[in-house]
């Protein structure tokens, strides 16, 4: 296991290299993994400034599609209100397509994706994964974060009514996702407990899981997850 925790000063990473999919090499994309609300999205957008890789966001790409009337869209809408998974042959296909893009050729910082250890067999067939970085936040803190998060529809920045309140003069138009509500989040946490946490285990044996304490503030955060990302080159 490899821990990156508040407290810790030194860092040590063991990339144990298991097969050609497990190498750390620069070309190879990070995956940003936690429970719902845990502030993947908030820190990707330092990462990717960091690494160079484009940030894709499976759920970023399935409201895009749900707002566009596609078909893909529709068949995904149900899943999302309900705070259920969309199902796998669903999201696989979106995103081996998305790494056929040239911005992909050095990787992508994937947010939100994998999420079940299908997604994660499928993306080892076509990509290596050199970083899981696993963002972790107890439930309350989740829930707290998640009924408050709001976001600015014109830039895509998101926000927090407490933790990281927008500026003044776009909070009238900040909007909240439909899904961000107490109840559906206590089903996605559901889904997240049964069929994304185990992934942890997946992709610890494969020895390029790295675990950071998300309960702290953004920035405190975002420095622990720079260590880490500085550490990838080494
Ligand atoms: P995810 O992408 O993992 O679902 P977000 O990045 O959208 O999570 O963050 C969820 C909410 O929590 C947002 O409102 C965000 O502003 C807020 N948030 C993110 N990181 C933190 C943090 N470290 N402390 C407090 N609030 C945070
Ligand atoms: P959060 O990280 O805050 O839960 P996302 O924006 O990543 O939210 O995802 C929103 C919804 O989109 C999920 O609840 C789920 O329905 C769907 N979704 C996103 N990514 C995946 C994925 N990799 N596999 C299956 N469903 C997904």
């Amino acid at each position: 296991m490899v821990t990156c925790g508040g407290s810790r000063t030194s860092l040590s990473l063991r990339f144990a290299y298991h097969s050609d999919h497990f190498r750390s090499t620069m070309s190879d994309s990070i995956v940003l993994f936690g429970p719902p609300g845990a502030g993947k999205g908030t820190q990707a957008s330092r990462i990717s400034s960091l690494t160079g890789k484009p940030q894709v966001s499976t759920g970023d790409m399935l409201r895009a599609a749900v707002a566009s009337g596609s078909e893909l869209g529709s068949e995904a809408k149900g899943y999302m209100e309900a705070g259920l998974l969309v199902p796998d042959e669903v999201i696989i296909g979106l995103i081996s397509e998305r790494l056929q893009e040239p911005d992909a050729v050095s990787g992508l910082l994937l947010d939100g994706y994998p999420r079940t250890i299908a997604q994660a067999e499928a993306l080892a067939e076509v990509e290596g994964v050199s970083a899981v970085i696993s963002i972790e936040v107890p439930d309350e803190a989740v829930v707290e974060r998640i009924v408050g998060r709001r976001m600015d529809p014109e830039t895509g920045m998101i926000y927090h009514i407490r933790f990281n309140p927008p500026p003044t003069e776009i909070s009238a138009r900040v909007v909240q996702r439909k899904d961000d509500t107490e109840d559906t989040v206590r089903n996605r946490l559901s889904a997240y407990y049964e069929q994304t946490a185990p992934l942890a285990d997946w992709y610890e044996q494969r020895g390029v899981l790295v675990r950071i304490d998300g309960n702290r503030s953004i920035e405190e955060v975002g420095s622990a997850i720079e260590v880490v990302i500085a550490s990838l080159g080494d």
